[in-house]
């Protein structure tokens, strides 16, 4: 754990404790969620940004709170950010949301305005140091920044970094690497926002916004004013609540609603905020193109979440009425994979007329432990997460709802655990189209080799799986469901179409920068990581 403190005047940072300081309480490492099980892994989220300006609350609990909300989006580490007016002061950590908070910090966390972050890492390996929000010092004061989303020139950014000229006052360019062994792509942005030396944040930010590529939902503040900026394609969500004694800004309307405020609008597509004691100003950095993302209708968002002004919840039902007209299955019962295959199961059930039942337990809280499964555990494989209700499946035909296939292994795992159960029949019904095409924008599937539906028909995906049928909904049937116009969406992962053109493979990649380390890493702190760069996701057969 570390508090990073800055002094508007006197710009220091202070380590307070190291991530490892001795007893210290011991924390998650971030990392055990996918070596559960390896071989099962779904989408992977991309991270949660939470933002607060609201003089006389307390800042950092609606801040927890509102992290609380977003956890689904990541769950590798947690961080916030709060300033008093003069200074700011940031925690992070590897884990949970309610790993790395507790009362006492959150009490040494006091200011007017705060931003906050929960992270599923995309850029950067899973760190400490890769843990948001990001921290620069500027030539009058500091900033912390949080970001939704992925970027796509990286590498040209590193440069721009590499090429800022110092800022008067700066004693060299170590100094301004305060975060020298990060590997994301934030830290970058951050980096070329706190030079300003001669201008305002502010106006900074719309110079350096449009230089930027790929999905970007960024909240960050200096001392005194919070911001907020969303790619010109809006790929991730981000909107704008509104407290009684100030303003919020977060990836998702739930965690406006878990703090009390009220949903005022989304941020737009290549549109500037700024709030502080003068109020809300709004400018728009580039032209909006939007083209949302798609998946967080299917899978990413949670239920209780507007988007395009749908909730969620609703547009997943309406996919599993589309699955049950266009692909209907002579069954017994509908179950759902929980939770994300709740929704369209309902749906699916009631356009059939066939009953909705619950077949499948879910533990929700194995995926993040700390304790590292035996052998043992982990040949349950599937078992760590869903237990049958032999009960109620046995001897039925069902028709099982799932949200996607990644890799196939998890289906391959549910089929034979529902047979073993007693189940007669297993008819599986996907709330998504087969997803062929790795994400370049901020969510993690897997290789374009690891996806199952790039070499496979769903006909051969049906028996490798060892379903009794398996269907897909439609692309067209899906956007439908969202409503939103199929050419305001981006839907790359399942038609290779990618609205934001893509450099050359081996610019891009989780571990791009761990790859070119020399432009960042002044002390030679960061670890070359060989396979880095996505020539093997996007090339590979
Ligand atoms: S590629 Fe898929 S997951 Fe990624 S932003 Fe586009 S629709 Fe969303």
């Amino acid at each position: 754990m570390r508090l990073t403190a800055s002094s508007g005047s006197t710009r220091r940072l202070r380590d307070v404790a190291g991530p490892t300081a001795p007893g210290a309480r011991r924390r998650g490492d971030g990392r055990l969620t996918n070596d559960l099980n390896p071989h099962d892994l779904g989408p992977q989220d991309a991270c949660g940004v939470f933002g607060v300006w609201a003089p006389g609350e307390d800042v950092a609990k609606l801040s927890y709170f509102g992290l609380y909300a977003l956890q689904h989006r990541g769950q590798e580490s947690a961080g916030i950010a709060v300033s008093n007016g003069r200074q700011i002061l940031v925690y992070k950590d590897m884990g949970l949301v309610s790993q790395v908070f507790d009362e006492s910090t959150l009490e040494a966390l006091k200011g007017h305005l705060a931003v906050g972050h929960s992270r599923y890492s995309t850029t950067g390996g899973s760190t400490w140091a890769n843990a948001q929000p990001t921290f620069r010092p500027t030539a009058d004061g500091s900033i912390a920044l949080a970001h939704n989303g992925n970027l796509t020139n990286t590498l040209e950014l590193q440069q721009m970094v590499k090429e800022l000229p110092h800022a008067p006052g700066e004693l060299d360019f170590h100094a301004r690497n305060l975060e020298n062994n990060t590997t994301n792509d934030t830290s970058l942005v951050t980096a070329l926002l706190a030079y300003h030396p001669d201008t305002s944040l502010e106006a900074r930010a719309v110079e350096v916004l449009p230089l930027l590529r790929g999905a970007f939902s960024f909240v960050w503040m200096d001392e005194n004013t919070l911001y907020a900026a969303r790619d010109p394609q809006g790929i991730r969500p981000l909107v704008l609540g509104r407290l009684e004694r100030g303003w919020v800004v977060a990836s998702e309307t739930a965690a406006l609603d878990i703090v009390g405020a009220s949903y005022v609008r989304e941020v737009e597509p290549g549109e500037l905020v700024a709030i502080d004691e003068d109020g809300l100003r709004t400018s728009s950095f580039a032209d909006p193109a939007p083209k949302g993302c798609l998946f967080e209708f299917v899978y990413l968002a949670r239920p209780d979440t507007l988007i395009s002004g749908q909730r969620i919840h609703s547009v997943r039902v309406e996919i599993g009425r589309k699955l049950a007209r266009a692909f209907p299955a002579e069954a017994d019962l509908v179950i759902p994979v929980p939770e994300s295959g709740t929704p369209a199961a309902i749906g699916y059930a009631e356009a059939s007329g066939i009953p909705y039942g619950t077949g499948l337990v879910k533990n929700s809280y194995v995926g993040r432990t700390f304790i590292q499964p035996s052998q043992t555990i982990r040949q349950l494989g599937i078992r760590l997460k869903l237990n049958p209700l032999r009960d109620v499946i046995e001897g039925k035909r069902l028709v099982v709802v799932d949200d996607s296939i990644v890799r196939g292994n998890t289906q391959r795992a549910l089929v034979r655990m529902l047979r073993e159960a007693g189940a007669r029949e297993v008819h599986v019904r996907i709330s998504s189209p087969p997803v062929k095409w790795p994400c370049f924008y901020g969510i993690d599937f897997a290789t374009r080799a690891e996806l199952i539906a790039n070499g496979l028909s769903p006909e051969e995906i049906c028996a490798s799986i060892g379903a009794d049928s398996l269907h897909y909904i439609s692309l067209d049937d899906l956007v439908e469901a969202t409503t939103v116009p199929m050419d305001n969406l981006c839907r790359a992962c399942f038609d290779g179409t990618y609205p934001v053109p893509l450099p050359e493979p081996e610019h891009l990649g989780k571990h791009l920068l761990e790859s070119f380390p020399d432009l960042l890493d002044v002390d030679g702190l960061a670890v070359s990581v060989a396979g880095g760069g996505a020539s093997d996701a996007l090339e590979r057969p």
